[in-house]
């Protein structure tokens, strides 16, 4: 089972990704834990170079191509062998991000983008994707709190215009892709957003 985790900064993902290993592990699953851009050691470095590097900037193209980079790696070393072994997999961001990101944000032909992540991804389409729907100026701003002493990454900086187009686009794929695809409206209180996941979980006999 691949369940993947998307949407803005300060959405809460990484909050309901811990609970929901937890409840998944109480029915008897094994669950890996894991995140993009990242997840191996090839990955983090260009995640190193992506998100973190003050001076670090690249053209949305450039973006995409580090990007998926990091996840052929990802999908090889981590993702498949772990679902391959019957795991559960949960990883935080997958390929709604660079679409969101590189193509929304960016403004990178989305065509370009899925050809891309085609050959990349093939068949290790996530069975579900939770699409953390959020205003990107709650989001900022959440997001700006959790990173104490202005530790924000170089994509926090960039203007609520591109944000706004982000968060288009996210919904926009939950509206293209509804067997994958749930919208999750993450300005509920934690505890009901948890809720809302198992729901759907259950929906689909899961756990
Ligand atoms: O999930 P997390 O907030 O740690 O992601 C790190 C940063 O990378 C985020 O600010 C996100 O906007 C950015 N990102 C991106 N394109 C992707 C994946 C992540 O711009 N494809």
């Amino acid at each position: 089972l691949f369940i993947t985790f998307d949407g803005p900064e300060g959405s809460g993902k990484s909050t309901q990704i811990i609970r929901l290993k937890e409840w998944l592990e109480e029915a008897g699953h094994e669950v890996v834990v894991t995140r993009e851009p990242g997840g191996t050691d090839n990955a983090e470095t260009l995640r190193d170079l992506l998100v973190s590097g003050d001076t670090a900037s690249w053209s949305p193209v450039s973006e995409c191509l580090i990007m998926n980079a990091a996840r052929a790696d990802h999908l090889e070393r981590l993702i498949r062998p772990a679902l391959a072994g019957g795991k559960t997999v949960l990883c935080d961001r997958f390929m709604d991000s660079t679409r969101a990101y590189q193509g929304g944000g960016g403004k990178l032909a989305m065509d370009d983008i899925l050809a891309i992540e085609r050959s990349v991804v093939g068949e290790t389409v996530p069975d579900i994707t939770f699409i953390f729907d959020l205003d990107p100026a709650i989001g900022l701003e959440r997001a700006g709190k959790r990173n104490a002493h202005g530790g924000e990454d170089r994509f926090e900086r960039k203007g609520l215009n591109y944000h706004e187009a982000v968060r288009t686009v996210f919904r926009d794929i939950a509206t293209a892709e509804p067997d994958r695809c749930v919208l999750i409206d993450a300005a509920q209180p934690i505890d009901d957003v948890t809720s809302t996941l198992h729901k759907v979980l259950q929906s689909r006999g899961i756990p």
